[in-house]
């Protein structure tokens, strides 16, 4: 469960980028955060993988403040989030295999086990076939998706997307979603950062927050 409470930030020079926003995010929900741009998207889920700090209020994390997580216990948090951030880079010279093996690797996983599982997740994300193929090689949708196995690769129990679906046709967008919504429903909470109106049209959200200055947290419980 993700729980924000007056959360506030300032970035230097007094630029405020979130106001007072508080909400609950249950464990399994599928929830989306509608904003425009510069409203604080990208900045709410950098601080809830505390790569950004906070300036005001609580976040909790499973109960947990992560506002007190000591910087040596940071992988502990990290272990259950992935993060596709909005400006992610795929290795040039480095396949998409060894570009998803590269995440393992920072996380110091078990050797013998990281090929079965970069496999598994890269079937996972339909990009099986393209194991062997370099980032130069792939579709805006596929790189994407090697984006989105890197953010999946420790099985994370919350994946943070932002503006996973940036830059890509209608079509490719809506894969992304599916493959999204498809994540959700094995079980990982997922946060959906995005102003791809084309979604936003196709799909009903149950709940409706707002919050903050120009904040809509959308919500689908988990079926
Ligand atoms: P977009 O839809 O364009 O991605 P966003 O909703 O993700 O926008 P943020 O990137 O979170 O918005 O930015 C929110 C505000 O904080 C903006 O005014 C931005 O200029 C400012 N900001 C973001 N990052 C920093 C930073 N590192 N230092 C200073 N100000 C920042
Ligand atoms: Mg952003």
């Amino acid at each position: 469960m993700i729980e924000c409470k007056n959360v506030g930030k300032v970035y230097r020079r007094g630029v405020v980028a979130i106001r007072d926003m508080s909400f609950t995010i249950e464990e399994g929900e599928f929830v989306y955060l509608l904003g425009a741009s510069g409203s604080g998207k990208s900045t709410l889920l950098k601080t809830l993988y505390r790569d950004e700090a906070i300036s005001s209020g609580t976040v909790m994390i499973d109960e947990r403040d992560i506002s007190k997580i000591k910087v040596r216990d940071l992988h502990k948090l990290r272990r259950d989030i992935g993060i596709i951030f909005q400006e992610y880079h795929l290795l040039p010279k480095k396949t998409v295999y060894e570009n998803v093996r590269f995440a393992l690797e920072i996380l110091a996983f078990p050797e013998e086990e990281m090929d079965a599982r970069i496999r598994q997740t890269l079937t996972l994300v339909e990009l099986a076939d393209k194991a062997d193929c370099y980032p130069e090689e792939l579709s805006g949708g596929q790189q994407q998706r090697v984006a989105i196995a890197r953010a999946l690769i420790n099985e994370p129990r919350i994946l943070l997307a932002d503006e996973p679906t940036g830059n890509l046709d209608p079509r490719a967008s809506m894969e992304i979603f599916r493959l999204l919504m498809r994540i959700n429903r094995r079980g990982t909470t997922v946060l959906l950062a995005t102003h791809d109106q084309h979604i936003f049209q196709r799909f009903h959200f149950r709940s409706l927050t707002m919050s903050g200055d120009s904040w809509l947290l959308m919500n689908q419980k988990k079926q």
